[in-house]
This record gives C-alpha cells, sequence and structure tokens, in this order.
C-alpha cells in the first residue's frame, strides 16, 4: 500500500523541517514547496492527499492558492499559519480549506488533523440515502434524525443545519458559509440568530446521546461536525 503523501507548502524552513520529522515517524511521505508557484505546480502534479498549507508566502497569498487547486480538486487542505486573526481563517475555510492550525501547534494536533481531513476526504462525493456517525442516523428520504434509535424532533432549520454539517463532517464551516447555505443571503446580524439555532440543535442532540458532542464550536468563526469514531 502507498504511504499518504502530504504536500508541505511553507516557505520557513525551520517550520518545514520539523513537519517534515514529524510525518517521517509517522509513515507518511511528502513534498515540500516554499513558494505558491511551486505549491500549485505539485498539487497538480503529484496529486497529494493533504495540502498543509502556509499563508503568508512570498510570492502569492494562501488564500490564492486554495482557490486555484479548487478550481480542479477537493483535494484536503489544512492551513498552517503563524496569522492567528480568524479573519484569515475565514477568508481560507470560505475559498475551500478544510481545517486550519495555528502556529505554533504541537505534534500531536497536526497529527490529529491529518487523521481527521484524510479520513472524511476518502469519502467525499458518496451519495447515500443514510448519514451514520457515532449513534446519530440520519434518513435524509423520510427527513428523520435518531439517535440510539430514538427520534430527534427538529424544527425545518435545524433539520438543514445538521445535514449541511452532516455533509461536510469534519470540516469547519464558516457563519458566512452556512448562512448562505441555509438562509440565502447572510447579514452580520444572522450570526446572532444562527447562535441560537446551533444552541437548540446541539441541546436536542447532546440530550439524547448521554453528552456526546457531534457539533463542535469554533469561537468566532463556525462550527464543525465531528467524526464520532469511538463505539
Ligand atoms: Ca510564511
Amino acid at each position: 500500500m502507498n504511504k499518504p503523501q502530504i504536500l508541505i507548502v511553507e516557505d520557513d524552513n525551520a517550520v518545514a523541517n520539523l513537519i517534515s520529522a514529524t510525518l517521517e515517524t509517522q509513515d507518511y511521505a511528502y513534498k515540500r514547496a516554499a513558494t505558491g508557484a511551486v505549491a500549485v505546480m505539485e498539487a497538480l502534479s503529484c496529486k497529494p492527499d493533504v495540502v498543509l498549507l502556509d499563508l503568508g508566502l512570498p510570492d502569492m497569498d494562501g488564500v490564492e492558492i486554495i482557490k486555484k487547486i479548487r478550481s480542479w480538486s477537493n483535494m484536503p487542505i489544512i492551513v498552517v499559519s503563524a496569522r492567528s486573526e480568524d479573519f484569515d481563517k475565514v477568508s481560507a475555510l470560505d475559498a475551500g480549506a478544510d481545517d486550519y492550525l495555528t502556529k505554533p501547534f504541537s505534534v500531536d494536533e497536526l497529527l490529529a488533523r491529518l487523521r481527521v481531513v484524510r479520513y472524511d476526504g476518502d469519502r467525499l462525493g458518496e451519495e447515500s440515502s443514510t448519514y451514520e456517525n457515532g449513534d446519530m442516523r440520519i434518513d435524509y428520504s423520510a427527513g428523520c434524525v435518531y439517535i440510539s434509535d430514538a427520534e430527534i424532533h427538529l424544527t425545518p432549520i435545524e433539520y438543514k443545519l445538521l445535514c449541511l454539517l452532516a455533509k461536510n463532517t469534519g470540516k469547519v464551516l464558516t457563519h458566512n458559509y452556512i448562512l448562505k447555505e441555509v438562509w440565502g443571503s447572510p447579514t452580520a446580524s444572522d450570526v446572532s440568530s444562527l447562535r441560537v439555532y446551533m444552541a437548540t440543535l446541539r441541546r436536542k442532540l447532546e440530550k439524547n446521546s448521554n453528552g456526546v458532542q457531534y457539533i463542535q464550536t469554533h469561537v468566532g468563526i463556525g462550527y464543525r461536525m465531528l467524526r464520532i469514531t469511538n463505539k
């Protein structure tokens, strides 16, 4: 079996060396690119399983690279950046990145994120009439949601939110993206009503699942449906 291939896009040699060394110990293969131009070329020619992308590169903004890659591929992209401002993460996610890591990050954190995006990336594009995650099941044709076979009663908006998160399991969805998908055109004031809907939805799910957390909040950014693996 081939080792999963990671494309490391990073202009800081010390950081790139640290990531490479980590990947070597975990049986990943990797390629390195120190500029945006090389990154786009490598993404095209090697078709990596995951791209780890630094946002601040000498020749190109990372968000531009995401847009380019997304014009032909759904390959998982994790943004790795020293910038801690939410704005950069949000624009990267809105451009199609799957997840983000803020420098400095731990080796464990990096490996955990890689596992998540690879697991879900493999299943992209799979159409099915039901969705299962841990004890949760969505029956799309009936429009019903179950936890451990007990039906959970959701309002139409809660159901739409849940389906959107489920379809993108493992991926961080920004407030803007969710508002656009569920309500059409977002305005800033909608974020507070989104927060209320999400709180009710989470309460309904968690009350019935002995507190298992399905939906993760990213403060100032958005939400993510977690993949529940412990059965
Ligand atoms: Ca940089």
